[in-house]
């Protein structure tokens, strides 16, 4: 499998985000660390036949589908042994971003986490920015 791993420009913070293209596939993935933006293209699976096809039009093109969510903030958690961790914050976080800090800060307490290269942020959608908590 080949895959480019580069960057690309974010279409909600307007930052850099982190981007894949899988060379074999046309499978194209982009994920924002700082707003939690994300956006997919896969390609759809024949359930019929053999799980590892694709599924084709007539004329033998592979279908593929576009998928993309709106970011409401982001964590990322690094281990001691450098080991890193990312996801998206959910909208419904965001109704009690107080809760949300005082999770963020009990799971890098509870695990082995390095608190210089960790954040959290709250996407704040009137000032196109984002709020960065540390733990
Ligand atoms: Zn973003």
């Amino acid at each position: 499998m080949a895959s480019v791993i580069d960057t690309r420009e974010c279409p909600q913070y307007h930052g850099v985000a982190d981007s894949r293209y899988n060379c074999r596939t046309y499978e194209d993935w982009l994920q924002c660390l700082v707003c939690g933006y994300s956006a997919w293209v896969v390609n759809l699976r024949d359930r019929k036949g053999d799980p590892g096809r694709f599924k084709l039009t007539k004329d033998g093109r592979i279908i593929q589908r576009f998928y993309e969510r709106k970011g409401y903030g982001a964590y990322y958690l690094t281990s001691k042994q450098g080991a890193g961790q990312f996801g998206g914050i959910s909208k419904r976080h965001l109704n009690d971003a107080s809760k949300m800090i005082a999770k963020f800060k009990r799971i890098c307490a509870e695990r082995d986490v390095d608190p210089t290269a960790s954040y959290l942020t709250k996407w704040d959608e009137g000032k196109k920015n984002a709020l960065l908590f540390l733990p």
